[in-house]
């Protein structure tokens, strides 16, 4: 290994070597006759200045360009030949084929100073030099335009714009007329040398097609012919190179077709791309920063314009069902505010009516009962109104997830959060599981509307298990619309302020001990064990928003993360992950249940959490980030993986809702699910799950089809058993494409799967370059 790496510094060395000594060959060869070259121009020059009225600035000028010449001549070491010295005004496409293919100056033109002074030299752009030559028969004289082609290039084609003309005079010849007011220039020098006659009526008047030219511009204009008879430089070797030369070509050559191979180049080049049959000046944008969204999913779009109508007579045909009795999982709502505003305000108020007495609370060494609470709030059960109850999200929640956050607290009473929308509280949530029920039975009247319900388990202490799943079974919170998720808050560096945790272990220890105990032994732990039946999903929350260390190759173990820093998302991802894929091993070894993997991600943040839950996830919630990474947004489509997106949330979040990326996705055909995420804080009827999908259809235009597609999706991300799967949407929907549909179920058109099926099965076979083997059934 190290020899080749000394074999490879060695032959880098000599190939550098080489285009060293063959730059010197070609160097020394070209020298000579620049040298000869260079001579009949200061020749020509020195005429021209002998005959010209103002002498001094041209002497000026000439003794410049010796010097300047001289300067160079010496310069031995020189790798190239500084042919702008020669060349001052050569036009601009000569130039940038470099010093070999030298022409176009005119032999009587006097030399452009400026050229070589630092900042006016660096003005002087090839193209508007190339700009000057196309106009010929404009009366104005060569060396104006040569003055021109400094400054204000853009303005060359329209000569009405007289007032820029003026400046660029201004700039290049300070003292150009008596009338005109004096302005500063940050090239001293090149006033002073452009002090020439050669274009003082042309700043004058300022028009340039009006001005009669002087005694020496006319002078310099009779000469114009002679660039056509301009001295060549013709600098190809006449004499057969030797052995040694061609070794040096044949290196040279390697160089270029390595720079070939390295350099970026368009596929198709511009001039083949866009046809050209205006010969005017290009017309600029008038509006250079609308934007107007890509040809995106343009086969989607051809699939609807040849089949839309079919897919409507399909639906059509498809008796007794529609969009309103097609099944939709809501795959992604939290349980603390899974009721509307208004349901949470009837319940406090009823509560209120109803038990006055019940001790709820215990505060300030106290114990007080609900309507000492309201008492103490000031507050009858009259005064009551949801906007008084202010748990909606407003413009003041937008990228505030702390402010969100706070308005899970009714009339912004962190007690009335206690009493209300807590399970471990002092009438261990006997409240919230009566609202629960409720909304239960609300889905259950709904019939077609299901629930995947995110409940917090905190990671501070292993008993947090035992209650919650206590809480469930004593207050029978139990539906066949309604499957659990946890949610793990990431709450680490809170716990450790606090001193509940020592290190990041101990949190994985609460969550995951007691659930390998209790699969290990069901008598362990009963209740739970009845509760992890219903469990489909494990979640981590919080705002991604906030800024993270980033993972490292090098990070302490969770046994050693005794720091008070919250570890990044993707550490808290691999650890729960980890440990849940052992857990699940060890389910199905005993026939029991398993959880899948299914967090928050790319709701905000950094898109290292969707490289993450790429790897690690079975599906996502959010994933709104994923328009941010092209190739995260493939692989997720490909992968199939399933994003529960919840767009009103993220308009009273993190994304306004007319710049959410789900109809993209959906278009591309994304495995998307609409989901309500917060009804209490974001939803105001009865039926969140309906509003959500009834905003989308009507703002991004989704057809009854489109809507049942997304429906039939949510089923699939939802972590419903098989068997309620099956007669939901229909019994081999585990199969892909067409196979896996039953339009009576789903409402969904065969032409509509066929077709994403199709697109996908296209897209895998592009990736595995034809080899990819695509089993018939989807990923369990
Ligand atoms: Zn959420």
């Amino acid at each position: 290994m190290d020899t080749y790496t000394v074999h490879l510094a060695m032959a880098a060395l000599v190939g550098a070597s080489l285009v060293a000594v063959s730059a010197y060959y070609m160097h020394r060869k070209t020298l000579s006759q620049l040298l000869e070259f260079a001579k009949t121009v200061e020749r020509e020059r020195e005429d021209i200045s002998e005959g010209e009225s103002l002498q001094h600035s041209m002497k000026r000028r000439g003794q410049l360009s010796r010097r300047k010449g001289n300067g160079y001549y010496r310069r031995g070491s020189a790798s190239l030949p500084d042919v702008t010295v020669i060349s001052g005004v050569i036009d601009g496409e000569e130039k940038r084929n470099g010093p070999i293919h030298v022409d176009g100056i005119p032999a009587g033109l006097p030399r452009l100073h400026t050229l070589h002074e630092g900042k006016s030299g660096g003005r002087g752009t090839p193209v508007k030099r190339s700009a000057s030559l196309i106009r010929p028969t404009t009366p104005k004289s060569p060396s104006a335009s040569a003055f021109e082609s400094i400054e204000g290039s853009d303005d060359e084609d329209d000569i009405i714009d007289n007032s820029k003309l003026d400046d660029t005079y201004l700039h290049t010849n300070g003292n150009a007329g008596p009338n005109l007011p004096d302005r500063s220039n940050a090239n001293g020098e090149a006033i002073q040398i452009a002090a020439s006659s050669m274009i003082r009526t042309h700043s004058i008047s300022g028009d340039l097609h009006g001005v009669q030219p002087d005694p020496i511009a006319a002078d310099i204009l009779r000469k114009e012919p002679e660039h056509e008879n301009f001295a060549r430089l013709k600098i190809s070797p006449s004499e057969v190179p030797s052995p040694d030369e061609v070794e040096v070509y044949v290196v040279l050559q390697e160089c270029l077709e390595m720079r070939k191979r390295y350099v970026f180049k368009e596929a198709v080049a511009p001039w083949e791309k866009e046809v050209i049959s205006d010969p005017s000046t290009p017309k600029p944008n008038p509006n250079p920063f609308f934007y107007a969204s890509e040809g995106k999913s343009d086969k989607f779009n051809l699939h609807l314009m040849l089949n839309v109508d079919k897919e409507f007579l399909a639906q059509k045909s498809a008796p007794h069902r529609d969009f309103y009795n097609v099944r939709k999982v809501d795959t992604h709502v939290h349980h603390s505010a899974c009721m509307n505003q208004k349901h949470l305000l009837r319940f406090i108020k009823s509560k209120l009516r109803k038990e006055p007495d019940e001790v709820v609370i215990f505060r300030d060494g106290t114990y007080l009962t609900l309507k000492e609470v309201f008492e103490s709030l000031d507050l009858t059960g009259y005064d009551l109104n949801v906007d008084l109850l202010d748990v909606h999200a407003d413009k003041s929640t937008f990228h505030r997830f702390d402010k969100f956050n706070l308005k899970y607290n009714p009339c912004g009473q962190s007690r009335l959060r206690e009493i209300f929308l807590k399970q471990d509280n002092l009438i261990q949530g006997r409240f919230l599981g009566e609202v629960t029920k409720q909304v239960f039975s609300d889905l259950a009247a709904s019939k077609y509307q299901m629930a995947e319900y995110r409940i917090s388990i905190y990671g501070r202490k292993q008993s947090e298990w035992d209650q919650m799943a206590s809480w469930i079974v004593n207050n029978e919170l139990y539906s066949e619309n309604v499957v659990w998720l946890i949610q793990i808050p990431r709450l680490y560096n809170v716990y450790k302020e606090m001193g509940i945790v020592t290190s990041f272990q101990n949190i994985l220890d609460n969550i995951f001990i007691p659930l390998f105990e209790v699969t290990v032994d069901p008598d362990s732990h009963p209740q739970l064990h009845v509760f992890l039946k219903q469990i489909v999903g494990l979640d981590l929350v919080d705002d991604e928003s906030k800024p993270e260390r980033r993972p490292t190759k090098h990070m302490p173990t969770p046994d050693q993360w005794t720091n008070v820093f919250n570890p990044a998302f993707s550490y808290y991802a691999y650890y729960c992950y980890a440990n849940l894929y052992t857990l699940n091993k060890l389910r199905e070894s005993k026939g029991m249940t398993t959880i899948k993997f299914r967090p928050h991600s790319g709701e905000a943040g950094d898109i290292d959490h969707l490289a993450t839950t790429f790897l690690t996830a079975h599906n996502i919630a959010h994933g709104i980030n994923l328009r941010k990474s092209p190739v995260l947004q493939y692989l997720y489509y490909l992968a199939q993986i399933g994003l529960a997106m919840s767009p009103l949330s993220n308009n009273s979040l993190f994304l306004d809702y007319h710049r959410n990326p789900f109809p993209m996705f959906f278009l591309r055909g994304l495995n998307v699910s609409l989901s309500t995420d917060d009804p209490l804080q974001i939803h105001l009827t009865k039926e969140p799950l309906v509003e959500e999908y009834s905003v989308a259809a009507s703002v991004w235009k989704l057809s009854s089809c489109d809507l049942c597609e997304i429906a039939r999706n949510s089923v699939y991300q939802s972590g419903f058993s098989h068997a309620l799967k099956s007669h939901w949407i229909g019994t081999e929907y585990y199969k892909r494409g067409p196979a896996g549909n039953n339009i009576h179920r789903t409402n969904v058109p065969h032409i509509r799967l066929e077709f994403r099926d199709r697109i996908w099965r296209e897209e895998m076979q592009l990736v595995y370059l034809g080899k990819a083997i695509i089993p018939e059934e989807v990923d369990k």
